[in-house]
This record gives C-alpha cells, sequence and structure tokens, in this order.
C-alpha cells in the first residue's frame, strides 16, 4: 500500500506560500470560480486559459448566469478552448445547482461528483480549495510528483494507481490548509517536479525526502504504460461561398463536437471535380472548385486529416445557414479543427 510521508506536507506549504504564481482563479476561490477554472484547465496551459477565464467571469460572474446563457452565447466564450462538450457540462451543471441547490454548491465531494461533467479530479478541486475539505485532487501533475517523491513505479495509467494515490494523500492533509496543499502539489508539478526528466531538485522543497530524486530515477519516473494508437479519419471540407456569404451547418445532436457550427464536409478525400459535384448534390450550384489547404486536427482518441475546397456558388442552397463574415464572427462559434480554413474561406469579395 503507498504511502506518502507526513513530513512532505510542511515543506511544501512553506515553499508555496513563497512561490506561488498569482493566477485569476486563486483570487477569491469561490466553488463556482474553482470549478470553471479547473474545467478551463484541462488540456489547455494556464497562460492560454487567463483571459478566456477574464472574459467568461465579465459575462457570467455567478452560477445564476451560467444556468440562464444562450447556448450559442455560451459556445462562442468557450470558442478556442476546445472539447465543448464541457461547456455543454457546465450549463447543466449550473442549472442543477440552481433548480436543486438553490444556486448554493454541494458541500460535499459526492454530491459534486453527481455533477454533469464533474470527475474524481474536479470533485477533489472544488472540494479542496474552495471548500476546505481534505480531498485530493489528482491529475498528471500530482501522480507524477508523488510517484517521484514515494519512489512509486505503479503504472500511473491505471485508475487503481490514482486511486491508491488518492488514499494516501488524504491521510495527510493538513486540516485548515486543503486547498493550499491541494494548488501546492499542482504547483510543483507545474513549475518544479517538471515531466520528461527535467526536475528543478535543486530548489525542490522536497530534495532531502524524495525517493526518485536521491536513487538518480526521476527519469524512470513515473511510469506509465504507452496509449493506444489514435484512429485517423480523412475528410474534404467545403468552403462554400455566395457571394459576401459562406454556408455553415450544425453538426449532428450526438457524438463528436454535438450540436457545434462546422464547414459542411464529407468522409474521404474527394478529388475537385467531385467536391464540384457533391456541392451541386447539395442544391449549391457551383462554379469551381479550387483546393484551399489541408489541415490535420487531433482528437483524444482520433485524427481529422481534411483537405478544403473553395467553390463560389450560384445559389444559396437551403441545407446550409449562409452568412456574412460579420454575422459569423458576431454569433458562431466555430470548432478548431474547422478554424485552420476561415483565411481560405473570407479571402476576396
Ligand atoms: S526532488 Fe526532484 S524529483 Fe523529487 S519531487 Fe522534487 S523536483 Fe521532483
Amino acid at each position: 500500500m503507498l504511502t506518502v510521508p507526513e513530513e512532505a506536507v510542511a515543506p511544501l506549504l512553506g515553499w508555496y506560500g513563497a512561490n506561488k504564481r498569482s493566477l485569476p482563479w486563486r483570487d477569491n476561490p469561490t466553488p463556482y470560480r474553482v470549478w470553471i477554472s479547473e474545467i478551463m484547465l484541462q488540456q489547455t496551459r494556464v497562460e492560454a486559459v487567463k483571459p478566456y477565464y477574464r472574459r467568461f467571469m465579465a459575462e457570467l460572474p455567478d452560477v445564476e448566469s451560467l444556468a440562464a446563457v444562450d447556448d450559442d452565447r455560451l459556445m462562442k466564450l468557450w470558442e478556442g478552448l476546445g472539447y465543448y462538450s464541457r461547456a455543454r457540462n457546465l450549463k447543466k451543471a449550473a442549472r442543477l445547482v440552481v433548480d436543486e441547490y438553490g444556486g448554493v454548491f454541494p458541500h460535499s465531494r459526492g454530491e459534486l461528483l453527481k455533477l454533469p461533467g464533474v470527475g474524481d479530479y474536479t470533485a477533489g478541486a472544488v472540494a479542496s480549495i474552495a471548500m476546505n475539505l481534505p480531498e485530493p485532487a489528482v491529475d498528471g501533475n500530482v501522480l507524477r510528483v508523488v510517484s517521484r517523491l514515494t519512489g512509486s513505479r505503479e503504472d500511473i495509467a491505471k485508475p487503481q494507481t490514482k486511486q491508491a494515490f488518492s488514499d494516501a494523500l488524504r491521510k495527510i492533509y493538513p486540516p485548515g490548509r486543503c486547498g493550499d496543499f491541494t494548488q501546492a502539489l499542482m504547483e510543483l508539478g507545474a513549475t518544479v517536479c517538471l515531466p520528461n526528466g527535467e526536475p528543478m531538485c535543486l530548489v525542490c522543497p522536497w530534495r532531502g525526502l524524495c525517493v526518485a530524486c536521491r536513487e538518480g530515477s526521476t527519469d524512470e519516473i513515473p511510469v506509465k504504460a504507452a496509449k493506444k494508437a489514435r484512429s485517423i479519419e480523412e475528410k474534404t471540407v467545403f468552403l462554400l461561398r455566395c457571394g459576401e456569404k459562406a454556408a455553415f451547418r450544425r453538426r449532428p445532436r450526438a457524438g463528436l463536437l454535438a450540436g457545434m457550427w462546422e464547414l459542411p464536409n464529407v468522409e474521404g478525400v474527394l478529388p475537385a471535380a467531385q467536391a464540384s459535384a457533391q456541392a451541386a448534390q447539395w442544391g449549391a450550384e457551383p462554379l469551381c472548385a479550387v483546393p484551399a489547404g489541408k489541415a490535420v486536427h487531433v482528437f483524444t482518441h482520433k485524427e481529422w486529416h481534411m483537405q478544403g475546397f473553395r467553390i463560389e456558388c450560384g445559389r444559396e442552397a437551403e441545407a446550409f445557414a449562409w452568412m456574412t463574415r460579420s454575422e459569423f464572427e458576431a454569433a458562431l462559434a466555430l470548432p478548431s479543427a474547422f478554424r485552420g480554413f476561415l483565411d481560405f474561406l473570407w479571402r476576396g469579395r
């Protein structure tokens, strides 16, 4: 059974007090503010999240405003962060907090876990940082620093390892400093105990305690099993223009990027003549198809390899919503998978 030494707590808290970064979500860490920041920070760097967070908080400062926001406006605020299902879950969870809990976040990890989109990590972060409960939030950073501190060679990709780390940490959470302890673990992983064999042990508060540092095994720990290769899907993306307007459509309500706006596209890479034929089939009266660049977009489990065609059209086919650039920019959020084509789309008249 994994044990995290209790002597690790005090030096870490001391180091955190002296070295923590000033981050917008660290001021006034209410459950709402911590929750939004943690969801935004999943898969996105701190520096990139800051402007999104400020803009989101300026427009939706509390759970009531999020519960009532228009869906397209929410997607616009989220545009560029990716993983749009997270934004949809935020709104669903906000509604639940307003309707079922009278606008006050439930005060336990178990209840927080019932909110859509809230998993173990987020529940732990909100419970410890905003509510000062002894609930660990174990992400990749925390798995790395605790693996190195304890010399653990358990595979950190396994859920059992995460559970064992969480159980071990819960036993040493310092009463009254739970939020600081969670943030200190995250901060150490983000700024000192860096991945890929480059930890800065000389400035680490755990340098006298850490097994990996003492054994010289920081390039072997943490242990992580290789991931399965992503599948590849080829697509042809259509940049249909009719005068000043361009064609957009909504994706299906279920599945990848559910309900998001997109550029029209079909499976497979078509030659120009077939791309024109496809546009004709949609009723857009195509004039000619010009290659408009290639793009690759990487999702968690798959990659899209896309070929674009720009096609001037004689008719606004009914299958699509046709918008000018300013109408599009004011109202629609386009997933980043398609944004590499926007230059081509709006080029020219
Ligand atoms: S001493 Fe080095 S390896 Fe150990 S926790 Fe600190 S930075 Fe990481």
